[in-house]
């Protein structure tokens, strides 16, 4: 490939189009990046879907390879651990790693985008707001793009390559389908998600401890909040569509109400803009995006919610579409064959993509049905304490999705052994101090026989 074909089309500028826009405008590719909304710069952020999330390790090791983990990190909230709220009005503080070395950070998804947007133009790359993808045609090389902002005009573009960059409902996608079979198959989780606030006081700050991930929950629903700099907490009520309760039944502003009065007893206080927030924000639909394959020869290629939306219950879909991104661009700047390098991304990435929707998935029965279960709190105390007798083999699962890099695929084989090891060792034992009790020497054996030691590389990102 020649200089002048070094040219990259990216169709959304959200999380991953701004990051991987970076990434490659920084090797020397000439990037252009076409949003359909407006510049968030210009006309504030209007994201449509949640306003906070939490950030790990892998998103900050990503957003560092691109020279913008300072600037983002300097508006981030840190979170310690799950702050599990009881029924009976209590809560407890559930630590998410062993120190403060170990944890997570609250990121506005608007403030986060539009760092991303300046350091992509700061980058070299240029921006096209108001330009909804509308078609693509592969054998021309040309884009057709829609202006929704201003006057519904077409725009076509030429192009050499496109990465699709566009989310869950991905057009990109819609178009390489045309070409060839991607084996798309999407799997509703049947449980939504609607969006609430917690104001901060009057004085600014925060009405409950800030540095913590605020979790109710409630066997088939919860309530989670997470919080902003600004003071505020975002809170998200989740729910099955159908039931009692469910989105179905629980639809007006009395019936919410009412379920926050008699589950949420705590927190519907502190909602002092319930009104407004039911009234406005909908609820959104939940589910996993599978797809066999995520590129089209050396033409394009998808990266983050295109290739791979998930259930968002181990916080990870934004992370896991940062490290698409520094795979995507690597493999991209190892040669000129784009096709290869296409299908060494996909290959590196899609089991990794599985391994995390399947233990999202997981992780919703365990935040809103076990946080507070004993054989769940004596397995999690067990677990800690192979951890400090095997810092390098026995790692909560937690920790090596959220505190490691090592790929989420061997996160998630290391954890089923290591649950077997646990579930083994206290099936039919009750209460934490029976614990004492367990044949130490023998459970120290099983973990060496069955858990080899992490190498370095795997503990890559651990802090400490
Ligand atoms: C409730 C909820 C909570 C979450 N919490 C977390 C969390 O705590 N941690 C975490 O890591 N992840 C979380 N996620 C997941 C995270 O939001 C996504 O994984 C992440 O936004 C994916 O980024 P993306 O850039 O691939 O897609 P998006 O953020 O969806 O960006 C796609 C961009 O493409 C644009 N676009 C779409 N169609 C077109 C078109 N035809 N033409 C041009 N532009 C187009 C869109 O306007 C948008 O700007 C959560 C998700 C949800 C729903």
């Amino acid at each position: 490939m020649t200089d002048k074909d070094r040219h990259i089309i990216i169709v959304g500028a959200g999380l991953a189009g701004a990051l991987v826009g970076t990434l490659l405008a920084r090797q020397g590719w000439k990037v252009d990046i076409y949003e359909r909304r407006g510049d968030p710069r210009e006309k504030g952020y209007e994201g449509g879907r949640s306003i906070n999330m939490a950030l790990a390790e892998r998103g900050r090791h990503a957003l560092q390879q691109a020279g913008c983990e300072d600037a983002v990190m300097a508006r981030t909230v840190m979170m310690r651990g799950r702050m599990v709220h009881f029924t009976d009005g209590s809560h407890q503080l559930q630590r998410y790693g062993r120190d403060d070395s170990e944890v997570i950070w609250s990121v506005h998804r608007g403030n986060l985008n539009i760092t991303l947007l300046d350091h992509a133009e700061d980058a070299g790359a240029t921006m096209h707001f108001n330009r909804r993808l509308d078609a693509l045609d592969f054998e021309a090389g040309t884009a057709r793009f829609i202006d929704d902002g201003d006057d519904g005009k077409a725009h076509e573009v030429s192009f050499e390559v496109v990465i699709g960059a566009d989310g869950a409902g991905s057009a990109v996608r819609a178009q390489m389908q045309r070409e060839t079979k991607l084996g798309e198959r999407f799997e509703p989780l049947g449980h939504s998600y609607r969006e609430l606030e917690i104001p901060a006081g009057d004085d600014g700050q925060f009405r409950i401890e800030p540095n913590a991930l605020h979790i109710w929950p409630r066997d088939d629903y919860m309530c989670i909040a997470l919080p902003n700099d600004s003071g505020n907490f975002t809170v998200t009520l989740f729910m099955p569509n159908e039931g009692d309760p469910g989105f179905d039944t629980v639809k007006t502003l009395q019936q919410a109400r009412e379920l926050f009065k008699r589950d949420f007893a705590d927190l519907l206080p502190l909602l002092s803009g319930i009104e407004h927030d039911w009234q406005h924000n909908p609820a959104s639909p939940l589910g996993t995006l599978y797809l066999e394959r995520w590129r089209l020869y050396g033409r394009a290629v998808l990266v983050g919610d295109a290739a791979h939306a998930m259930v968002p219950f181990h916080g990870q879909g934004m992370n896991c579409a940062f490290e698409d991104c520094v795979s995507l661009a690597r493999h991209i700047g190892e040669g000129p064959d784009l096709a290869a390098a296409f299908t060494a991304y996909e290959n590196e990435r899609r089991p990794n993509a599985e391994a995390i929707q399947h233990m999202a998935l997981e992780n919703y029965r365990e935040m809103r049905d076990r946080v507070d279960d004993a054989d769940y709190l004596l397995q999690r105390e067990l677990g800690l304490r192979l951890q400090q007798r095997h810092p390098d083999r026995f790692v909560p699962r937690y920790s090596m999705v959220t505190f490691m890099r090592l790929p989420y695929a061997l996160a998630l084989e290391r954890s089923r052994v290591q649950e077997d090891i646990l579930l083994r060792a206290t099936g039919g034992l009750e209460g934490l101090e029976a614990l004492e009790g367990l044949d130490w020497e023998e459970l120290d054996n099983e973990v060496r026989e069955r858990l080899e030691p992490l190498t370095a590389e795997q503990k890559a990102g651990a802090r400490k």
